[in-house]
């Protein structure tokens, strides 16, 4: 099977496209990627080119040795993938000692897997490990109304997971054990990806302050999926800030608790009890 026409690669194309389209991708804005199983790998055969040399990651992922991961290239646009995703996607493989990546197959007009690889990557390893391999997708993304609310509430992972809770009745259903946030610090290295990957332990969804919300999931549907709900959410609330700084009536901690029973949900108990 060509690799631009399996399931997965198609999946993943899909969602450069749509992510553009909400507005979440300006510029090179967000990034993508999938680990990809040993069985979809051995598929690929003489695909996949093993010439390319060993670069350094910028962090150490230990747990992901051998690992091969479908990544969107730095600098590339999210819009423009659709039209050619040999030349702005890469797979690579994650070295022995988990020190080191290569490039096998893409990135056909050069460039680097994209600058947000150690957190990518810290978040996999973290996920690999605590969903016993289930969660292969990482999505970060720019959504507007979700960064504004980083200048808005305080930056706390119980507050922003509360507020976001109150504006849909999907939202504790969806995410019940709600969302990190992670203070403003520079982007594309090992800091902001280790702090990103402890919130992972915990929670599916982290947001960086003044930035965007990095999402993990089983597949694409259900990352994206989360983005598209947490977005959703913070848009209801900006509205509802841009009325009023009160609201008037909310979803309450006893609706929560209804909610929570009948849809057989654990509802992270900080931002239940705030
Ligand atoms: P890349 O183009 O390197 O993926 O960076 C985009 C981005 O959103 C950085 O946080
Ligand atoms: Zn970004």
């Amino acid at each position: 099977m060509k690799c631009l026409e399996t399931t997965w690669m198609q999946d993943m194309i899909r969602i450069c496209g749509d992510g553009f389209r909400q507005g979440w991708h300006e510029r090179n804005g967000g990034n993508l990627s999938y680990r990809i199983s040993q069985e979809a790998i051995a598929e690929l055969g003489d695909q996949l080119h093993y010439d390319q040399p060993w670069q350094s990651i910028g962090t150490e992922v230990k747990g992901l040795a051998g690992e091969f991961f479908a990544v969107t290239g730095s600098g590339k646009y999210m819009r423009n993938v659709e039209l050619k995703p040999e030349s702005h996607l890469a797979i690579i493989e994650i070295s022995p000692d988990g020190l080191q990546y290569r490039i096998v197959w893409g990135l056909t007009e050069g460039g680097r897997p994209t600058s947000e690889l150690p957190t990518h990557l810290m978040n996999h390893e973290v996920k690999k490990r605590i969903t016993q391999g289930r969660h292969r997708v990482i999505y970060h993304a720019h959504p507007a109304n979700l960064i504004a609310l980083t200048f808005l509430l305080p930056l706390d992972s119980a507050v922003f997971t509360r507020e976001l809770w109150e504006m849909a009745t999907e939202c504790p259903v969806v995410f019940p054990e709600g969302l990190g946030v992670v203070k403003w610090m520079v982007p594309g290295g090992k800091p902001i990806a280790e702090e990103t990957s402890v919130f992972m332990e915990q929670v599916n969804a982290v947001v960086w302050a003044h930035h965007g919300l990095f999402c993990s999931g089983t597949d694409f549907d259900e990352t994206f999926g989360l983005m598209h709900t947490i977005e959703k959410s913070a848009e209801i609330l900006i509205k509802v800030l841009s009325v009023s700084p009160n609201k008037r009536q909310t979803i309450t901690t006893a609706d929560l608790i209804a909610l929570a029973a009948d849809f057989h949900v654990t509802l992270n108990p900080e931002a239940l009890h705030l």
